[in-house]
């Protein structure tokens, strides 16, 4: 069966799609990019991006789905319009990534892709939808879907929408009668804001992030220990970072207007307060979070980011919370609750330090206390 281009386009749209790009299942056009990428192992502790199962899906997308011919690729519009911005930008509330103010992207996305399969007549065995979770360059289809172009911050840019859109895919083993002609490659010109504007220096060069030095990395993915010599960049961030995307002029252009499970419904979800986030226990986290994206890193990566933007608040509004942590089960809630005190407090952090030292016998942390209680010496 050949699927009509128009039928996608008018189907997509009806659905709520910004978006829609039809291109042939041939390998990603920047699969190059990406193993250098992988060999300079840029993707920090997220292995599974360079299994070699997922690399060779990446290459041959018929190990997805045999018999694949067509990809439909779309976007959707999440980013609603703040009426108070300062709230963003206090450093009494943790900041989160625009992309999580609301309910997780995911089901909704796939629901929707799922009813356009239907709709087009499309039998579930013939085609595989994907939101994010595939073995599929995502950014580099929608480029090649006419999307837009994959800009010096690596993200896709759509030249009248900017970049704060999801994207999904639906792979199928029908012909599409029209494809899409690829996005212009960059319309970055001599451009460098992301660049600079990135508070951890995480660009080595145009077009390419080290995850390991990326604030969105670290307070999503990574499980553990943040490199000390990190945290104070973090700002006010406890869950993504917007900031290589906000600076870009393209984003001007951005239309406030998501679909309604787009919109955030109070400030939880956009920039708590920072002592709300330290006295979180797991049952509040579950009421407040349970159907948002943050709520895959549980309470215990979120409330370890929590503190390390309380230690670069610096408040002493923090300081009690921040001492109840020391109790935490958590050897990572433990450890930064007491990077934050050692921020707020200098040199007294000193004596809890060796307080906790004497009670400690976990290794990691002993190692990461003695770690703070050497970056504290100058104040002594
Ligand atoms: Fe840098 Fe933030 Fe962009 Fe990561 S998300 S590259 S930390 S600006
Ligand atoms: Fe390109 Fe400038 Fe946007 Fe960076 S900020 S992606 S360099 S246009």
């Amino acid at each position: 069966m050949v699927i009509s281009a128009d039928d996608i386009r008018t189907h997509a749209q009806e659905l709520g799609f910004n978006l829609v790009g039809f291109i042939p299942a041939t390998p990603s056009a920047h699969l190059s990019h990406y193993l250098a990428w992988v060999e300079a192992q840029h993707y920090g502790e997220m292995g599974y991006l360079a299994r070699s199962d997922r690399v060779a899906r990446r290459r041959d997308l018929s190990l997805i789905l045999p018999d694949v011919r067509s990809m439909i690729v779309v976007g959707m519009d999440y980013r609603p319009y703040i009426e108070d911005q300062s709230i963003l930008n206090d450093p009494a509330r943790g900041r989160i990534a625009s992309y999580a103010w609301h309910l997780d992207y995911h089901p909704v996305l796939l629901t929707r892709l799922h009813t356009l399969a239907s709709k087009l007549g499309m039998p579930s065995p013939s085609n595989k939808c994907y939101v994010d979770t595939g073995a599929i360059l995502e950014r580099s289809h929608g480029w090649q879907a006419g999307l837009g172009f994959i800009g010096k911050n690596t993200m896709l840019i759509h030249p009248r929408r900017g970049s704060y859109f999801f994207l999904g895919e639906i792979l199928t083993t029908h012909e599409i009668d029209t494809y899409s002609v690829p996005h212009a490659e960059s319309q970055c010109g001599r451009c460098t804001r992301c660049l600079q504007a990135c508070p951890t220096d995480a660009f080595p060069k145009p077009y390419v992030l080290d995850a390991r030095k990326c604030i969105s990395y670290h307070t999503i993915e990574n499980k553990g220990w943040v490199e000390s010599s990190l945290r104070s960049r973090f700002g006010n961030w406890v869950y993504g970072c917007d900031v290589c995307q906000d600076v870009c002029p393209w984003q001007r252009f951005t239309p406030h207007t998501p679909p309604e499970e787009f919109h955030p419904a109070n400030f939880t979800t956009v920039a708590p307060w920072i002592v709300d986030l330290l006295r979180l226990d797991d049952a509040t986290f579950h009421q407040l979070y349970h159907s948002s994206p943050i709520f895959r890193i549980k309470r215990e990566r979120l409330v370890r980011n929590a503190c390390i933007v309380a230690g670069n608040w610096g408040s002493e509004e923090a300081i009690a919370p921040l001492k109840h942590l020391l109790n935490d089960p958590s050897r990572y809630i433990r450890g930064h609750a007491m990077w934050a005190l050692g921020q707020i407090l200098k040199a007294e952090a000193i004596t809890l330090i060796d307080k906790a030292l004497g009670d400690e016998k976990d290794h990691e942390l002993i190692s990461e206390l003695c770690h703070t209680r050497t970056m504290l010496q100058p104040y002594c």
